[in-house]
């Protein structure tokens, strides 16, 4: 396993990723040539400013020997842990706009060193920021806090990064919070288990991220929403430990554990949890199907979903999403259907749900043109960011909206959020523009739609802009029914959106939460509540 030294310094400090896996060369220049012809982007591309020619302000703060050890303060620790991975913050990277980077950057390699930390900083006001793989796509790791703190500390889990533990008989394992998705999966692996929870930011998001973020997996169904697989949870707060106890099930009041799940760094550091594993499936089966309209493939998705069948993915891709994807050829919208198990071939799983996709109108690929555009869609979603990435680059605004909401609903919702996006597009003058669908997960009661919006930036507006379109999205969402966020969590940009969603009493009971855990309020300010 690589060290944690090596892996974080390895990382994208502007953009996804690792900086050695980013676009450059041949790939680019075919990227651009395909993409740039569309959206009329820029000859030349931007290049991120070197971390050290970036004028960053003096760190504010002096630690003691005991915490210097475990500390950074060099230009690039700083900026990797300036910004997340959103189109804003590689937009900000890129120009070297950096105006709150974090003092330091603290990496425990234990919990006794978390323990130094916050009882250092509640006693000398430093915020201090949770960082797990540094995704978030909402502010979530930004550090932007009150003048009143003499300094802000991120504190990155990097070191924290072992399955600890496994329990075979109840099928469970240990893990410590700053466990990359893909050290994870190869430690589970020498024991036959998965988590089986993939993001698409599955790279570099962590176990405590996922958890503090509520993420969902890319599977469309069943278990996907990292809440399902924590059995129990370890968080330290300035107040001392809040640790659940490892069960199945329970009816025993409130859960503690619903209590940290999507607590977002504002309560505590997550430091481990117990997580109900998978074992590592043996029979799989992936199916595409042509729709003549997204309409009548949402309609078949619906049917599909309240079969009882239970696929392990279905999703649905509009045409032009599809086309862009280069996995069809823009007349059709696709659904990718797949089914697994460890235990028993899904053959006849399959047959029922084609039979119930044909039924509501769906047409399996192969009868339209060989070759698996499932294929093609997964593999350009893993290479997603970083196309994101050399696009912006070259001068394109890429964003995404994500939401859930009842299926009586959908309709309005969806014609709400295509309407108002390109209306603002229209109005901003940002053309060429285009505006997508895909739906991620599906529940008996609901869906999740996604939205990509990718355009020519305006150069020198690009911040303005996205502000622009994100709070008309943001706020036809909201009035829509949907909720401000199906799984990338509420962070700084969220924040208003999720005032008007959660129950005023909540919020004071959340606030009180915190004031108990955290009384010197130095955990994740502004981040919730
Ligand atoms: C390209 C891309 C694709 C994405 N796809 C998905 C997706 O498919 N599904 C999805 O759910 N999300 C997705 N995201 C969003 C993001 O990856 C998730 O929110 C993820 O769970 C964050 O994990 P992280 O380890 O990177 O956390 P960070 O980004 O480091 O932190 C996120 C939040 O969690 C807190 N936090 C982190 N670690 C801890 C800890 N140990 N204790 C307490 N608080 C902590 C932070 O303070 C912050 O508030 C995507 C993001 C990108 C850029």
């Amino acid at each position: 396993m690589t060290s944690a030294v090596d892996s974080w310094r390895k990382r994208s400090w502007w953009g996804w990723g690792y900086e050695s896996e980013q676009l450059e060369g041949e790939a680019l220049q075919e990227l651009v040539k395909l993409a740039g012809s569309i959206l009329q982007l820029d000859s030349a591309p931007l290049y991120p400013p070197e971390p050290e020619s970036v004028d960053l302000p003096q760190s504010r703060i002096r630690l003691p020997d005991s915490l210097n050890t475990i500390c950074a303060t060099d230009n690039f620790a700083r900026l990797l842990h300036t910004y997340g991975c959103s189109y804003k913050d590689v937009v900000r990277s890129l120009h070297g706009i950096v105006d709150n980077p974090p003092d330091a950057v603290c990496f425990p390699r234990d919990e006794s060193d978390i323990i130094k930390l916050l009882g250092y900083c509640s006693e000398h006001h430093i915020a201090v920021i949770p960082y797990g793989g540094g995704s978030s796509v909402v502010g979530g790791v930004e550090p932007v806090v009150d003048d009143d703190f003499n300094g802000v500390i991120s504190l990155d889990m990097a070191y924290m990064n072992r399955v600890l533990e496994v329990d075979r008989q109840s099928r469970a394992a240990l893990i410590e919070a700053g466990t990359l998705g893909p050290e994870l999966e190869h430690q589970l692996k020498g024991h036959g288990m998965t988590l089986r929870h993939f993001p698409q930011s599955f790279a570099r998001s962590t176990l405590g991220g996922w958890i503090a973020t509520r993420a969902g997996g890319h599977f469309a169904t069943g278990p996907t929403h990292i809440d399902d697989m924590v059995e129990s949870v370890r968080m330290l707060t300035p107040s001392g430990v809040f640790e659940t106890r490892r069960l199945p099930a329970s009816g025993a009041g409130p859960s503690p554990d619903r209590m940290v799940i999507g607590s977002e760094g504002i309560l505590g550091v997550i430091t481990a949890a117990w997580v109900r594993t998978f074992q590592i499936p043996e029979f799989k089966a992936t199916s595409t199907y042509l729709f003549s309209s997204f309409d009548k493939a949402i309609q078949a998705l619906r049917y599909l979903v309240q079969s009882g069948l239970q696929p392990s993915n279905c999703r649905v891709i509009d045409p032009v999403e599809a086309l862009i994807n280069q996995a069809g050829d823009g007349s059709h919208a696709i659904m990718v259907v797949a089914f697994e198990s460890a235990y028993y071939p899904v053959t006849d799983l399959v047959a029922l749900a084609d039979q119930c996709i044909r039924d509501h109108g769906g047409t399996p690929e192969g009868e339209h043109r060989a070759g698996g555009s499932a294929t093609v869609w997964r593999d350009s979603f893993i290479r997603a960011p970083y196309i994101r990435d050399a696009l912006v680059r070259f001068g394109a605004m890429l964003e995404t909206f994500e939401t859930a909401v009842t299926w009586d609903k959908f309709d309005r919702l969806y014609s709400s959020v295509m309407d108002t996006t390109r209306d603002v597009l229209q109005r901003l003058d940002l053309s060429p523009s285009i505006v997508t669908c895909r739906i991620t997960h599906a529940y008996t009661d609901g869906l999740a739609p996604y939205f990509t919006v990718i355009a020519k930036a305006r150069e020198g507006s690009e911040l303005n802009d996205w502000n622009e379109l994100k709070n008309a999205a943001s706020s036809v969402i909201m009035e829509s029914g949907g909720t401000i966020t199906h799984h990338h969590a509420v962070g700084r940009e969220h924040r208003r959106y999720y005032d008007i969603e959660r129950p005023d009493l909540f919020a004071r009971a959340l606030g009180d939460a915190k004031r108990v855990m955290d009384p010197s309020g130095i955990l994740n300010p502004g981040v919730l509540i």
